[in-house]
C-alpha cells in the first residue's frame, strides 16, 4: 500500500477527448474498474482539436452513461494532463491501445508525462476486439453520413450525433442531454 492512499483505494485517471465516448472508451473504463477503486474519466478541453460536441456536451453524455456507477467520476480539464493529475490521488493515467498506429503516439505521451511526474505511470489496455475499428474519428465520419453506428456507441450518442447532423431522429427518442 506504499504510496497510496488507504481511505480513497487506487485511482486511475482516464484522460481523452470522448468526443463522443464510444464502447470503446466505455470498454477500457470497465475494464479498469476491474483493477482501480475509481476512475477519473478526464475530458480535455482542447478546443484546438475543434471537437464536435463541446466541453458540456461531452460531459453530459459521459455522465449519462455512468450515471449509476458511483466509482465512475466524470470531469473536464484544461492545459497539461499532469497538472489536473497532481489535484487528484491517483497515480495512473489509463489509455487503450487499438493498433500499432496508437503506439508511436502512446508511448511519447507516456514518456513525456513520466519525465513531467516521475510518480506517474501510464497504464495501457488493449482494445477488445469487438471495438478494435471504433475512433471517435470514424464515428463521427460514419454518422455523418448517414451510416449506422449503433451498437458501437451508446443509444444517447446516436441521437446526439444525428441532431448534430441534423439526421432524422425518431420522435419518441427526442429525450434529454442526460437520459
Ligand atoms: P485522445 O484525443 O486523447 O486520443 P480519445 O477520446 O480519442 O482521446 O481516446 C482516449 C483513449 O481511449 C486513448 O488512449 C485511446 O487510444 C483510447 N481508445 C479510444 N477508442 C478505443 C477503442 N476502440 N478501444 C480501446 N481504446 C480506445
Amino acid at each position: 500500500m506504499k504510496g497510496e492512499d488507504k481511505d480513497m483505494g487506487k485511482v486511475a485517471i482516464y484522460p481523452g477527448s470522448f468526443d463522443p465516448i464510444t464502447y470503446g472508451h466505455i470498454d477500457i473504463i470497465e475494464r479498469g474498474l476491474e483493477i482501480f477503486d475509481k476512475v477519473i474519466v478526464a475530458i480535455a478541453e482542447n478546443e484546438e482539436k475543434r471537437p464536435l460536441f463541446s466541453v458540456e456536451e461531452r460531459l453530459r453524455m459521459v455522465k449519462s452513461c455512468f450515471k449509476d456507477t458511483p466509482n465512475v467520476i466524470v470531469d473536464s480539464f484544461k492545459g497539461l494532463l499532469v497538472n489536473y493529475v497532481g489535484k487528484t490521488n491517483a497515480k495512473v493515467i489509463l489509455r487503450g491501445l487499438r493498433a500499432t498506429s496508437d503506439f508511436e503516439y502512446e508511448f511519447h505521451m507516456a514518456s513525456m508525462n513520466r519525465s513531467l511526474n516521475t510518480q506517474l505511470d501510464t497504464l495501457f489496455m488493449m482494445t477488445s476486439k469487438d471495438y478494435f475499428f471504433v475512433s471517435s474519428r470514424t464515428i463521427k465520419e460514419v454518422a455523418r453520413l448517414g451510416g449506422a453506428v449503433e451498437g458501437l456507441v451508446p443509444d444517447l450518442v446516436v441521437r446526439r450525433l444525428k441532431e448534430k447532423f441534423k439526421l432524422p431522429v425518431p420522435k419518441k427518442r427526442r429525450i434529454g442531454w442526460d437520459d
